[in-house]
């Protein structure tokens, strides 16, 4: 048996991906939080072209997006409530268009992303996926939006056809996680921002280097809103505007049925205690959601108190500046035969490492 821990994007990915071959049992293990990240995210699968192929983790989520569509497809195949969902319902692919408040703003972040030939053959990249599209906007190529809600229950609902089960259980109480997963060959912790609560409730004292870089504590929210009478322009699949105003873009996805716009964000490190999220600045919060509700109604027209809405709201964390950090644990539980797998860290992109998080941590298994 491997007990998965976690039911955001990453836990269910992981226990998706074990269950594949359907030769170990499965059992994920997961606390009742509401505000998540995976819960909060719009899952914008963005990589900007070029731009950050400077990202050490520009390949992987590149191989990510390749595969995405096939991966979507074959679990709906898979998966008795989602077999007759149309997938451009809930999946688009398309470019991702910038627009800049003014043309300083626009120029300043060409000169940031421009790369030479050089650099785009060296990296294997296709020049055209980088374009000035006018004074005022830029465009990537191959962008994409996935709809989170649907995804998480998409791969609950075929881990339960597989066989998976699941249990509610907090596993910083050790004798609760311990009655659960004894006999386990393995364990993958995939707790999101309570990665190190829980890594604190363990004692775990030798942490992987990764662990111990500085924590990006952020709680922000995302807007849902059914708008069916707006549409983004043919062929985007996301929609970023750049303004001094805006304090951070704002990015719009996903369908006429289910609109996003991302994101509202502010940094909480809590000042004396470094594996807890501190108290979010709520003036600057407010204040980015009245920056939401302007540019729905410039943009759209839209008004916001007329829209089935709903602001979905999450924490996340990051260790350092890498996205994502997949280790395995050195531990002393008797309960457990084999290894302890962390998989978290995904500041950004979760939605995006989805389809390989479940070979990330199989490697580890491996090692
Ligand atoms: C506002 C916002 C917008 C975002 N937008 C995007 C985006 O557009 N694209 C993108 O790719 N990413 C986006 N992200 C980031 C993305 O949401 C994360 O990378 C991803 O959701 C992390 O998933 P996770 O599974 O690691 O963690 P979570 O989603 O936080 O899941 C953690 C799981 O662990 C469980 N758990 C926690 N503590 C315990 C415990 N003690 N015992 C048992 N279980 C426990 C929780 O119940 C939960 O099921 C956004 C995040 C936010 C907050």
């Amino acid at each position: 048996m491997i007990v998965v821990i976690g039911k955001g994007i990453f836990g269910l990915s992981v226990a998706e991906f074990l269950s594949r071959e359907g030769q170990c049992k499965v059992l994920v293990l997961s606390s009742n939080e509401h505000e998540t990240a995976s819960s909060a995210a719009a899952a914008n699968l963005a990589t900007k072209a070029q731009v950050f192929a400077r990202d050490p983790h520009f390949a992987l989520k590149i191989s990510g997006k390749q595969i995405y569509r096939r991966w979507l497809q074959q679990l709906c195949a898979e998966s008795p409530q989602f077999r007759e969902t149309n997938l451009s319902k809930i999946y688009v692919e398309g470019s991702g268009r910038d627009f800049f408040s003014n043309e300083q703003l626009a120029e300043k972040q060409w000169k940031r992303v421009q790369q030479s030939s050089s650099e785009i053959a060296a990296r294997n990249l296709h020049q055209q996926e980088l374009q000035r599209t006018g004074a005022d906007s830029i465009e990537y190529g191959r962008e994409a939006w996935v709809d989170a809600e649907v995804l998480l229950r998409l791969l609950e609902d075929v881990c339960r056809t597989r066989g998976v089960e699941f249990c509610e259980c907090d596993v910083t109480d050790l004798v609760h996680l311990e009655t659960l997963g004894r006999g386990a060959q393995a364990l993958i912790l995939c707790a999101g921002s309570k990665t190190p609560a829980v890594l604190e409730a363990w004692q775990v004292r030798e942490l992987p280097p990764a662990f111990q870089k500085s924590r990006r504590w952020s709680y922000g929210a995302t807007l849902a809103f059914e708008a069916p009478q707006v549409q983004l322009p043919q062929g985007v699949a996301l929609l970023e505007w750049v303004s001094d105003a805006a304090l951070e873009k704002l990015t719009f996805s996903g369908t006429p049925e289910r609109f996003f716009c991302s994101s509202v964000s502010a940094a909480c490190p809590h000042p004396h205690n470094p594996n807890t999220p501190g108290v979010p600045d709520a003036a600057l919060l407010a204040q980015q959601q009245a920056v939401v509700v302007d540019a729905l109604k410039s943009f759209f027209g839209l008004e916001l108190n007329s829209l089935n809405h709903s602001w979905r709201w999450g924490t996340r964390l990051g260790f350092g500046h890498r996205e994502l950090v997949v280790e395995a644990l050195p531990h002393s539980f008797s309960f457990i035969a084999g290894s302890v797998v962390v998989a978290s860290g995904a500041h950004k992109s979760g939605f995006l490492f989805a389809p390989l998080i479940g070979s990330l941590v199989r490697q580890k298994l491996q090692a």
